[in-house]
């Protein structure tokens, strides 16, 4: 499959890095409007390719996404140490209106996948400029958060990440709530397996993961000014998800109807992913305060996004 990359910048760059590491496409294209960083990228990349899968690497205009059956956005303005998501809104949104009716003009079968920040609005501005039905402008959306808390979760149970799973659902951001009561270890509930272990998953165990997963991006911003290896790892995963019909279970933010009681509104719940894009959305257990906080998360979302439209 061929993958465009619209914004070469950090997050788009580290996006083909690891797309050409696991092998998950044939092709993969820069397009940036500082297009000798999109050669620069391609280039560096290029260089990686004896070390990983066969892979064609390219940059240029938007007529290079000919033929591309997913474009990731990844262009816009990066978060400034402080700066909350959705302060990036107005400044982004301006990017993308100029960038969208570009993608289509030259990949009008692609599947959007949008990881520019504030990213639950970007992605209902991408859904809303494109014209394309809901399920094929896809959202990165908590997917990097879910890992984080499972990546956390995991730390302190001493189990793999990879059998511990937890959803982060809502907002990507602040409001981002963070699903303890569906939470399980292999098939079984969290709170279960931490007793076996003899592990404490107390309320303050609790809070600290709560933190190191909300927390995370404005401590890697502060760091180290953006982050980009985790997001990039992600939007492999994302891509893999569609090219092989996977069916994959992972939290994105479309556009949806309903969300714990706000009507159309773009955040993440645990969607359904293949190569139609989201082909279906699961309806989470959750305990009551995580439904409110979840209303709220949407709420705020559907505020943020007024007067956009
Ligand atoms: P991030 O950390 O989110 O990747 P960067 O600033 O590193 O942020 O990258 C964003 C990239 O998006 C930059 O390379 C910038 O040139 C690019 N970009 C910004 N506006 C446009 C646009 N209208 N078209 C194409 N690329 C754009």
């Amino acid at each position: 499959m061929k993958v465009g990359i619209v914004g070469a910048g950090m997050v788009g760059s580290a996006a083909g890095f690891a797309i050409v590491m696991r092998g998950v496409a044939s092709e993969v294209v820069f397009v940036d409007r500082n297009a000798a960083l999109a050669q620069a990228q391609r280039e560096d990349i290029h260089h990686a390719v004896p070390f990983a899968q066969s892979c064609k690497l390219g940059a240029g205009g938007y007529d290079s996404l000919q033929g591309a059956g997913v474009v990731i956005l990844a262009a816009g303005v990066a978060q400034k140490p402080g700066e909350s998501r959705l302060s990036l809104l107005s400044r982004n949104a301006e990017v993308f209106s100029e960038v969208i009716s570009q993608v289509r003009t030259y990949a009008p079968d692609a599947i959007l996948i949008v990881a520019s920040n504030p990213v639950d609005i970007m992605t209902e501005v991408a859904q809303r400029a494109s014209g394309l039905p809901p399920e094929r402008v896809i959202g990165t959306g908590t997917l990097l958060d879910s890992a984080r808390f499972r990546a956390l979760l995991a730390g302190h149970l001493g189990i793999a990440a990879h059998s511990v799973h937890g959803f982060v659902l809502g907002e990507h951001g602040d409001s981002e709530v963070l699903a303890w009561s569906s939470a399980r270890v292999g098939a079984e509930p969290l709170d279960r397996i931490a007793a076996q272990l003899g592990v404490d998953i107390t309320e303050s165990v609790r809070a600290k993961i709560d933190e190191g997963v909300r927390r995370a991006a404005y401590r890697i911003i502060e760091g180290k000014g953006a982050t980009w290896y985790g997001i990039g790892a992600g939007l492999a995963r994302l891509v893999l998800a569609i090219r092989d019909d996977q069916r994959a279970v992972l939290t994105l933010s479309i556009r949806t109807p309903q969300v714990a009681g706000v009507a159309d509104v773009a955040a993440s719940l645990p969607r359904v992913v293949g190569a139609a894009g989201v082909v279906s959305t699961l309806v989470p257990s959750l305990d009551p305060p995580e439904w409110e906080a979840l209303h709220r998360s949407t709420a705020l979302l559907k505020e943020s996004a007024k007067g956009l439209w």
